[in-house]
């Protein structure tokens, strides 16, 4: 049976889906789509400190990381909130797509106090959760043009309400982010080197270096960023004294004008391909019915200043998510689980929830979304 929620309620919400485990609490209106929720407690723990000597994430113990820092990181949100367990109304979890032992950790999480306190569990879609997070900032209204580019994904969405979300376009092989920080590995740069990447370009000239545009000459929404990869890759081996070793680092923090001119032209060609992409996901929505609708960026490359910058120079109606909600964070999981309550599923029903794991929605067209 589903038990009716009250107006305003406390949602917990918990994100384990890759290397952030983050909880936060926020109180908000079910059904007032057009009013911002507040934030009562967040608290986060990345592990990239942890992982960069993997250089990259290793699932096992990215789990076993998340297993110890829950239970503290929920302790702390209770005691910042003043709240106790039994006064939430509703647990926001992550369930997909997302590495799958990460993802249980979190699940399990939440089925504990689910069975402790008799609550509801909303299984949270992580990746409408990214973009859906602009609601956090900016209460926009639908239909909006979803551009999502992160460490796992790269996406076009069409959203027309918080539960409609029609794929555009995807790559079709690595995503953004995954880029970047592949790029930035061979560079000598560490993981994750997006952000890196995007400081050093800062004084870099876009110009200097030439890397290809993912499937420039297609007209359409398909986006690729393995060969932009490949190409840096080339680079290095021609050039193998512009990777940043590590007795270099040990000397000196500043790099040299050379690695900062290579960061922005290889962040030039990746935003260019998904400013150029962009163009044809408005014109498919404007076929689909919806012209003119706004472009609301998320996702943990949504940080990036450069691509910011470049979409609200070439766009005229661009919202990005804040970049304390781009990576991966629990305010964004508690968010869309108020914006979908209707959606909960009530106790005990919810211990039966299972998490669905990664592979979903990278080739558009070859797997769907499981919502
Ligand atoms: P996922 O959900 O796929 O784990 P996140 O949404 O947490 O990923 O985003 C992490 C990704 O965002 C990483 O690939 C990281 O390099 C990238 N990233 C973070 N900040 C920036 C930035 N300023 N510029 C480019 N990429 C960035
Ligand atoms: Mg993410």
């Amino acid at each position: 049976m589903n038990s009716m929620l009250k107006k305003t309620i406390l949602v917990l919400g918990i994100e384990t889906s890759c290397d952030d485990t983050s909880i936060a609490i926020i109180r908000g209106e079910v059904g007032a789509t057009d009013r911002r929720p507040t934030i009562l407690a967040a608290q986060s723990f990345s592990q990239e400190t942890l992982l960069r000597k993997w250089g990259g994430v290793v699932p096992e113990i990215a789990a076993r990381n998340h297993t110890l820092k829950l239970t503290p990181l929920l302790e702390q949100c209770f005691q910042d909130s003043a709240l106790k367990p039994a006064q939430i109304d509703l647990i926001g979890v992550t369930t997909h797509p997302g590495l799958l032992g990460p993802l249980l950790t979190g699940l399990n999480h939440a089925k504990t106090l689910a069975l402790f306190f008799e609550k509801p569990i909303l299984p949270v879609n992580h990746l409408y959760a990214h973009l859906e997070a602009i609601h956090l900032t900016n209460p926009i209204s639908y239909p909006y043009l979803g551009l999502l580019v992160s460490g796992g994904h790269s996406l076009f969405t069409l959203v027309t309400s918080a539960q409609e979300f029609s794929i555009l376009g995807s790559t079709l092989d690595d995503a953004a982010g995954e880029a970047f920080d592949k790029a930035g590995k061979l560079m000598g740069l560490g993981y994750p080197a997006g952000r890196i990447i995007d400081q050093l370009a800062k004084e870099g000239d876009p110009h200097k270096y030439k890397f290809p545009i993912g499937l420039q000459r297609s007209a359409d929404t398909m986006m690729s960023f393995s060969g932009v990869k490949t190409s840096m890759r080339s680079f290095l081996e021609k050039n193998p004294s512009f990777i940043h070793t590590r007795a270099e680092k040990a000397q000196d923090e500043s790099f040299s004008q050379e690695i900062k001119d290579l960061s922005a032209s290889y962040q030039h060609a990746i935003v260019s391909a998904l400013t150029l992409k962009t163009k044809y996901a408005l014109k498919k929505a404007a076929a689909m019915g919806h012209a003119n609708i706004p472009i609301v960026l998320g996702g943990g490359v949504a940080c990036n200043s450069y691509l910011r910058k470049e979409l609200q120079r070439l766009f005229p109606s661009v919202y990005c998510v804040e970049p304390q909600f781009c990576t991966d964070n629990g305010a964004m999981i508690a968010n869309y689980a108020l914006r979908t309550a209707s959606l909960k599923v009530d106790f005990p029903g919810c211990l039966k929830m299972d998490a669905r794991g990664r592979f979903v929605d990278k080739a558009y067209g070859r797997k769907s979304d499981r919502q």
